[in-house]
């Protein structure tokens, strides 16, 4: 296994700049989820990785060693696809076992490698069939299977889950967490879906128009994302925004004049002069508004608009001047469409971003 770096690197297609400035590090045996959404780079990415596309700014490095000009099939990296790519004729022990074959490597030790590794993946049972009797997930395992074998230095993975339904992806995601932490590989695991990027990564790459955005462990990406991209793009609803401005002695105008809110405290040296001056965005997430039925002390009126049942909870969308925020409530929690509900803002959790630069300022 291996660590890689990417330093600077830049990739343009005709008037499109695919990915710019790109600098990123993933340590041996790191799980790395590049996060963004359709058309962020993130498949570029991953292929200039593989030497299947060729960046004409920046260098990649394999353990150290420049890999820029090497050809594919000497940087020692296996690439999983969208699209399983399996070879529809071949059963799969011959999918398995064909990069091991394109090796000249002896076929006892083949025999010995495809089973070993079919076990591992659960599909020992499934080695004499044909691509177009397996299941999803079952090509899915195979595609891994077949990246597996090779002992790749780095995984390449491109939103491997992505044509599963929403069930078994789950239950891969866990498994495939699981089988790199065993086999300590290094991954690098591209995907669209937020989820899936914070129950699986190491750390979370968030990558938005070709650019980085922010690199950290998913727990900071969710409570102290760095802009308004990563605060609506990560979390399920995303973070609510309401424009406000800043009052003087540490209070927000949110609305403008809807409501006043306190800064708190542990957070008020990160207001500058700059801050204080400028149009801001105040954000909270759905899980820190608390919601009454009954008018309460320092609660704001709002109206009730939407529920959704979740299930294990209500999300409640309510109307607050001209916006509409979302709310997470305990699944007993019923309103109807147009009541008042009093609402309240856990301070410790307030956000605060620059609205013309998009930036986090708290
Ligand atoms: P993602 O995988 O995050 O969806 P991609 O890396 O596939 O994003 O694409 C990034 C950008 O580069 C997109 O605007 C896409 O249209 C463009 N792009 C990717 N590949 C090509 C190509 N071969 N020719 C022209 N444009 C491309
Ligand atoms: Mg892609």
């Amino acid at each position: 296994m291996a660590n890689l770096r990417l330093v600077n690197l830049g990739k343009r297609f005709e008037d499109v700049q695919a990915i710019k400035g790109l600098n990123l590090e993933i340590e041996d045996s790191e799980l790395m989820v590049m996060l963004g959404p359709t058309g962020a780079g993130k498949t570029t990415t991953l292929r200039s990785v593989a030497g299947l596309e060729h960046p004409e700014e920046g260098e990649i490095f394999i353990d150290e060693v420049k890999v820029n000009e090497l050809p594919p099939a000497e940087r020692d990296v296996a690439f999983v696809f969208q699209n399983y790519s399996l070879y529809p004729r071949y059963r799969v022990f011959e999918n398995m076992a064909s990069p091991l074959r394109a090796r000249g490597m002896p076929n006892d030790e083949i025999q010995r490698i495809v089973k070993q590794t079919a076990v591992v993946l659960h599909i020992d049972h499934l080695l004499d069939r044909r691509p177009i009797n397996l299941s999803g997930g079952e090509m899915q395992r195979v595609a891994i299977g077949r990246a597996l074998v090779r002992k790749p230095k780095i995984f390449l993975m491109d939103e491997p889950l992505s044509n599963l339904d929403a069930k078994l992806r789950e239950e891969m995601r866990t498994e495939l967490k699981r089988l790199q932490k065993d086999i300590k590989a290094t991954f690098f695991y591209v995907t669209p879906d937020q989820a899936e990027a914070l129950s699986m990564a190491d750390r979370i790459a968030v990558l938005c128009h070709g650019e980085i955005q922010q690199v950290d462990i998913p727990s900071e990406i969710y409570n102290h994302p760095r802009n308004m991209f990563i605060a609506d793009f990560v979390g399920s609803p995303g973070m609510n925004f309401v424009d406000c401005l800043y009052e003087k002695k540490n209070m927000l105008n949110i609305g403008p004049n809807l409501f006043t809110l306190a800064i708190p405290e542990s957070q008020r040296d990160k207001i500058t002069e700059e801050a204080t001056n400028s149009e801001l965005v105040f954000g909270i997430r759905p899980e820190d508004i608390s919601l009454s039925k009954e008018k309460r002390a320092n609660y704001i009126e709002a109206r009730m608009d939407v529920m959704e049942s979740m299930g294990s909870i209500n999300i409640v969308s309510l109307k607050l001047g001209g916006y509409v925020l979302k709310a997470k409530t305990d699944p007993d929690f019923e309103v109807r469409p147009g009541d008042a509900l009093w609402a309240d803002f856990d301070k410790e959790k307030i956000h605060i971003f620059d609205k013309t630069t998009q930036r986090a300022i708290v």
